[in-house]
């Protein structure tokens, strides 16, 4: 990768992002470490960046809110230049419920912070790349969830139908992007071992449903950020509109 490359990742003080952000940074990246309130995981991944000798900022946004969004894209500007590749990874997961008992307000917030998130970051990241705005396109990778396969029913149907509208979007925008130099991509995680789950209400929940899962283990977040590297970089130069499961088989 040329060292003039620059990621923003959304969601990168933990978990899939945080792998995510170190894989990038290893490969040549100037790494946007974005985070919503966990500053010491987010200096934590700075730090292991910076020891390495890669380059990166930390900047903290709530990327469900449009004026957050402005300052970290003009954050971004500022101090990396120009955004070559967006990740669209922070999410959230609430406990599990069944459906009946699933709120207005939580519904809202999941569409808000998963989805209207991804929107707003797709359109800062897409004004920056375009050929027709006088960019040299780029590549969107968005986080989905092998849960918008699943609907994830009786848990999380919510989430689920969260992560249907990002593949949705993802689709769309690939093919109304694509002649502005822009790829658009999904990877779609299943089963992978994070803080989440504990998020969701079981922090051991891997544990209890791995012998389900084709391959009898739950995934590394590194796991997924190959797939995310891959379809960012030019060795994934014909693929657009299209979506990775990261998912053992499921
Ligand atoms: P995680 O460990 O819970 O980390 C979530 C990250 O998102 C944190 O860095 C958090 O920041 C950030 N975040 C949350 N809300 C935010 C907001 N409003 N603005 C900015 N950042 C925000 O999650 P994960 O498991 O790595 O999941 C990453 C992605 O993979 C998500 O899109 C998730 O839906 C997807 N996924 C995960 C799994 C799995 O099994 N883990 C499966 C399928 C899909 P703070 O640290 O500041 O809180």
């Amino acid at each position: 990768m040329p060292s003039n490359n620059v990621a923003l990742i959304t969601g990168a003080s933990r978990g899939i992002g945080a792998e995510t952000a170190k894989l990038f940074a290893r490969q040549g990246f100037a790494v946007c470490i974005n985070y919503l309130s966990n500053v010491a995981a987010a200096e934590s991944v700075r730090q292991e960046i910076s020891k390495a000798g890669g380059r990166c900022i930390v900047v903290q946004a709530d990327v469900s809110a449009s004026e957050d969004v402005e300052r970290l894209f003009e954050a971004l500007d500022a101090q990396l230049g120009r955004l070559s590749v967006l990740v669209n990874n922070a999410a959230i997961l609430r406990p599990q419920s069944k459906f009946a008992d699933i709120s207005e307000s939580r519904f809202m917030e999941m569409l808000k912070t998963n989805v209207l998130s991804t929107f707003l970051c797709c359109k800062e990241a897409s004004k920056r790349m375009s050929l027709k705005g006088g960019g040299i396109g780029g590549s969107i990778v968005n986080i989905s969830s092998r849960a918008a396969v699943s609907g994830a029913p009786n848990e999380y149907v919510d989430y689920a139908a969260s992560k249907g509208a990002i593949d949705t979007l993802t689709r769309g925008l690939a093919a109304e992007l694509a002649s502005e130099g822009i790829r658009v991509n999904g990877v779609r995680p299943g089963f992978i071992h994070t803080e989440m789950h504990a998020s969701g209400g079981e922090s051991n929940r891997l544990e209890r449903l791995k012998s389900n899962i084709p391959l009898q283990r739950g995934g590394q977040p590194s796991e997924v950020a190959e797939a995310v590297l891959w379809l960012a970089s030019m060795h994934a130069s014909f693929v657009t509109g299209s979506f990775i499961d990261v998912a053992g088989g499921l």
